[in-house]
């Protein structure tokens, strides 16, 4: 049974996990000419969610966070969905947490489906590859705006091109560099002559 051990494969002597290795053995990281939704191209793409299929390595790779966290004081993990939502709940589940999450109505990041907040609930958000920081910062907002108090910040990967500059500290895994280009300008268009493909869509 390959799978059971699947995410001790990844492990060094030391414990630590080589979480770029993680993703490109399992679909999540692809090199080549990509879209983002954004409209800009890229030579990089992340899907997370092809690393967290199996159960087995989503908790080798989360648990890595553990360490980074033990500082802080918190009862619940935050997540954006639908991106965030199973990294959250791993989380949450290997440290004993409260697990909700925020999705966007009318384009506006909101807590439904019941979830509340205490005044000044201590909480830690959990986003799985941050790029521009924008989906956190709204995740931050609707917090906020339903008393709670964001302590922290993690993502498996960091991929920003520039800091997201957040208030909280915020901490990754791994950052790994993605080169984008306006789509107007992209010089793997010119090199490759390929139209940028979009490989989460189908
Ligand atoms: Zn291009």
């Amino acid at each position: 049974m390959i799978l059971f051990c699947r995410s001790k494969i990844y492990k060094d002597r030391e414990g630590c996990m080589d979480i770029v290795k993680v993703y490109e053995e399992n679909n999540g990281l692809l090199r080549g000419h990509f879209l983002l939704s954004s409209g800009m191209h890229s030579d990089t793409y992340l899907q997370s969610e092809q690393v967290l299929q199996y159960p087995e390595i989503a908790t080798g790779v989360i648990s890595q966070l553990i360490p980074k966290l033990k500082h802080f004081d918190f009862t619940t993990v935050v997540s954006p969905a639908i991106g965030g939502i199973r990294f959250g709940y791993e989380l949450s589940r290997l440290l004993s947490k409260r697990s909700i999450f925020t999705e966007r109505v009318d384009g506006k990041m909101t807590f439904r489906r019941g979830f509340t907040l205490s005044p000044k609930e201590k909480i830690v958000i959990a986003e799985d590859v941050v790029t521009t920081g924008r989906s956190t910062k709204e995740c931050i907002a609707a917090i906020e705006e339903n008393g709670g108090e964001v302590v922290a910040i993690v993502s498996i990967i960091d991929r920003s091109e520039e800091s997201p500059n957040f208030s909280q500290p915020y901490m990754s895994l791994v950052r790994v560099l993605v080169k984008s280009y306006e789509a107007s300008n992209c010089p793997i268009c010119t090199t490759l002559g390929t139209a940028a493909i979009k490989p989460g869509s189908r």
